[in-house]
């Protein structure tokens, strides 16, 4: 079981790196919630297969807490595809290329809003 926890792991891990690299913006923001729910699942499913189920419920509260904060935090930039995280809000603006990550149409650079220190 741990081999497979490895494999499926670090092929998890590869084809993420690959997918960030040739993905479109488009895909990458579609792809993005539904892959980190089959992350995290596959992650409680394994955690408890190796682990039991006395602590089950944490491992689900905990991996639920940390992809719904993953979901509302993390955002791709329409324009160039970029990783946009900040802890604890919403980012608006790309910090590679200054888009707004909500779509308007506006940018960072033409409002004069520096919202990333
Ligand atoms: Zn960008």
């Amino acid at each position: 079981m741990q081999t497979a926890f490895v494999v499926i792991w670090v092929g998890l891990f590869v084809g993420s790196l690959i997918a960030y690299q040739v993905a479109s913006p488009a895909f990458k923001r579609a792809a993005y919630v539904p892959f980190i729910v089959v992350v995290g699942i596959l992650f409680a499913g394994f955690v408890t297969l190796l682990d039991g189920t006395r602590n089950v419920a944490f491992v689900v509260i905990v991996v639920a807490v940390i992809t719904v904060i993953n979901a509302v935090t993390v955002r791709f930039c329409p324009e160039c595809g970029t990783y946009n995280h900040r802890p604890f809000s919403r980012p608006q603006y790309c910090t590679k290329c200054g888009a707004a990550l909500d779509g308007d149409g506006g940018t960072r650079k033409d409002d004069g809003d520096l919202r990333h220190p």
